[in-house]
């Protein structure tokens, strides 16, 4: 009979027994799908009692989550050192504008890490700004700049690690410390390296926000997303999602919960073969810059060394004097890698980006770097053999330069 773990057991263990204290644990392994708008109360006082009492675990109705999606939010709780709570959406962008939401109102300003998920700076420039929020992007890796990029009407500020697409790994503990000592909520985007990765809280940032569609749900079959937090925050997250009408349905959250068992597993093999790719492009006289934290000499990788236990199969790298033609040709020739977006799938992935036209403090290419050196492409790794991959992206470099 397993009736859940505790906090002092490793990641990997509590991936396997976090979300297990319900009582149908006693009997099976995984909760029961619960599908219900409706739950009955015995009679009319049990209902009007039941209004009251708004509280996480107790039956009231669909919107509020049953077991099912109450084994996931444990579960995820349990993996965030520093939660009280877990809020779920249904979908990573839903998470990261939830929580948004959650902070910030007219009149405040919301700082952006330059690097951010795009979506994050479309809700920026427009949901939040329509109502009323002002923001004001900053580069993660200019601590000065980024300090000077606070006003009084600062409320929040919005990180990511590593960058979403150029991959730069930034000193979160000072960047959340910082706006920490300046009484500012600092949100990160964890998606990369999940609590499993990087425990987000531990490491001074006050709400962990996480897209399960990737890593969490694994095969690429479902979306939702997640934001954890302490007492505080989480009861404004809580209570923000309710009043949005936020729910996730029972069947995803089940199988959100059966990915979350083996994510431990599929995370360590794709960062080993990430490794391994990003050491060979590096090698390839085709590439001009890998873009992969894990690998020695990328941006940040010894803060990636420092604050991160582990990494993931999410990484770019940027051709050297080729074209846009010569990028789609290389990709289009790839057999084992899909084209299209998402990633944390068992399956890889690969995607051309042009980050130009979006940075607005981050310039692209790098200083330093060649003028041609800008086209690039995202692999997601995902759990095929890395010789197999490797091989399929030798044939595809020779059908780049036929072309
Ligand atoms: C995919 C992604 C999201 C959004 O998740 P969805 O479930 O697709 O909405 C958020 N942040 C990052 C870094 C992502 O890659």
């Amino acid at each position: 009979m397993a009736k859940g773990g505790h906090k002092s057991h490793s990641p990997v263990t509590r991936l396997v027994t976090g979300g297990r204290s319900g009582d149908f644990a006693e009997h099976v392994v995984n909760p029961p799908v619960w599908r219900a708008s409706t739950h009955l109360y015995p009679d009319c006082a049990a209902l009007r009692e039941g209004v009251k009492d708004n509280a996480d675990g107790r039956f009231f109705y669909g919107r509020r989550g049953a077991p099912t999606q109450w084994a996931l939010c444990e579960a995820l709780t349990e993996m965030e050192p520093g939660a009280s709570g877990t809020v779920l959406y249904p979908s990573g962008v839903a998470a990261l504008v939830g929580a948004l939401l959650a902070v910030l109102k007219a009149g405040d300003v919301l700082l952006v890490t330059d690097n951010a998920y795009d979506p994050t700076r479309g809700a920026a420039m427009g949901i939040l700004k329509r109502f009323g929020v002002e923001h004001r992007f900053f580069d993660p890796l200019d601590h000065a700049a980024y300090e000077q990029a606070f006003c009084e009407r600062t409320k929040a500020v919005m990180l990511e690690n590593p960058g979403s697409l150029t991959m730069e790994i930034c000193d979160i503990p000072a960047l959340a410390h910082i706006a920490r000592e300046k009484g500012v909520v600092s949100l990160v985007d964890n998606t990369w390296a999940t609590s499993f990765g990087f425990p987000a809280l531990e490491h001074g940032c006050d709400i962990a926000i996480t897209a399960l569609t990737k890593h969490v749900g694994g095969h690429s079959d479902l979306m939702m997303g997640a934001a954890s937090a302490g007492e505080r925050w989480y009861r404004r997250l809580r209570q923000t999602a309710q009043q949005l009408g936020h729910v996730v349905s029972p069947d995803d959250a089940a199988l959100a919960l059966r990915g979350l068992r083996t994510m431990g597993l599929r995370l360590e093999r794709e960062t080993a073969s990430a490794l391994a790719l990003a050491q060979w492009l590096e090698a390839r006289s085709e590439v001009a810059h890998v873009l992969c934290p894990m690998l020695p000499g990328s941006i940040g990788h010894d803060l990636w060394q420092r604050d991160f236990t582990g990494g993931c199969g999410l990484f770019s790298f940027v051709l050297k004097d080729r074209d846009d033609a010569a990028r789609c040709r290389l990709i289009d020739a790839l057999k084992l890698f899909g084209i299209g977006y998402s990633w944390g799938g068992f399956e890889s992935l690969a995607l051309p980006f042009d980050v130009e036209p979006v940075r607005a403090r981050m310039p692209w290419p790098k200083d330093g770097w060649g003028v041609e050196d800008r086209y690039g492409i995202r692999l997601s790794i995902g759990l095929e053999d890395p010789a197999d991959l490797i091989a399929d992206l030798e044939q595809a470099f020779a059908a780049m330069d036929q072309g």
